[in-house]
């Protein structure tokens, strides 16, 4: 198959300003060296800690953020530096489900709109009934009501919300959707619909998922491939069975040990407990980024930064233990 998406090597550091004259006085390197790509019609999932640079890694694709370095070659363009109508083009083919439908969506617009702005924006001459007929259906598909077209999104749960969040992120087709977090916000007896509606949508709509979650349950319902990261960058990627069972980086064994048994293949596993914090990313270790809290780390962790490299077939790790 082909990739639809190739991540590699992204960084986005900020500069941190300070003092009297707001010099800059640091980098924030929020995403430090990542690479993955994601195949037509999978879907990755994008997992790790807050904080660790998925969010802004999402974002850095969709050029919501513009990298500091490395390259996003989306559909066979490399669009790491596109702007102005390229942009655009390429905004209507990546959509983005945000965590809180309650943040994203006003609450005082007609759904109806929300859903149809981005059709609006894009298809300028389209006709009304058309438009409107689009929009039904595609409030249809994601489970809700005819009449939600005509009511305000306040008057709607959180997990209809979303649905609605999902609608307008499918209203221009897109082929790859980023979906950051998109049930951390819902109550869990909600969450399970959601994730089946996305699920559901992936195959009629042909839609390619970059899927960002901080819970493992979650993004081992929802992936194919599973791409780990701490302090900015990616540490390991396979396909999900054998990062479940058969973690190699250290970092993702600790994780995975965290899993209670009955969610994790069956696998009785020891718990690693990490010791100490995931260091700032204003200041990240030398080396590799791992090396202070790593239970396996040697002198040369921290003078070394390892590379992600194919181990085993299809499974990726970044770590000295495995050159
Ligand atoms: Fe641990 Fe060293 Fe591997 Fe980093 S490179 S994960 S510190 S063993
Ligand atoms: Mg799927």
């Amino acid at each position: 198959t082909q990739n639809l998406l190739e991540v590699k090597d992204l960084k986005m550091h900020f500069p941190v300003k300070g003092g009297f004259f707001r010099r800059t006085i640091g980098n924030v390197k929020a995403v430090d060296g990542v690479t993955f790509d994601i195949k037509k019609g999978e879907t990755l999932g994008l997992v790790g800690e807050s904080g660790c640079g998925k969010s802004t890694t999402g974002r850095s694709i969709l050029r919501l953020l513009n990298p500091s370095a490395g390259s996003v070659i989306f559909d066979d363009q490399d669009i790491t530096n596109v702007n102005g109508k390229k942009l655009r083009d390429i905004r209507k083919d990546i959509q983005m489900v945000f965590q809180d439908p309650y943040a994203s969506l006003n609450p005082m617009q007609m759904v109806g709109n929300i859903v149809s702005e981005p059709i609006k924006n894009y298809y300028k001459n389209k006709k009304e009934e058309e438009m409107k007929e689009e929009v039904m259906e595609l409030l249809n598909k994601v489970g809700l009501p005819e009449d939600a077209y005509y009511k305000y999104a306040h008057e709607f749960s959180g997990g209809q919300r979303q649905r609605i969040g999902i609608a307008r992120a499918l209203a221009l087709r897109p082929k790859l959707i980023i979906a950051d977090e998109p049930v951390s916000a819902l109550d869990v007896s909600v969450q399970s619909q959601v994730l089946n509606l996305l699920n559901e949508l992936q195959d009629e709509f042909d839609l390619t998922y970059l899927f960002i979650a901080h819970d493992l349950s979650v993004v081992k319902h929802m992936s194919d491939r599973i791409g780990v990261m701490y302090l900015g960058n990616v540490v390991e990627v396979a396909d999900k069975h054998s990062i479940y069972k058969d973690p190699l980086h250290p970092y993702t064994q600790a994780l995975i040990s965290a899993v209670p048994d009955a969610s994790n293949f069956g696998q009785k596993r020891e718990r690693i407990v990490l010791q100490g914090d995931v260091p700032s990313p204003e200041n990240p270790p030398s080396g590799c980024p791992f090396h202070t809290r790593c239970p396996k780390a040697m002198d040369k962790c921290s003078s070394i930064k390892p590379q992600l490299k194919e181990v085993k077939p299809g499974q990726h790790v970044a770590c000295i233990l495995y050159d």
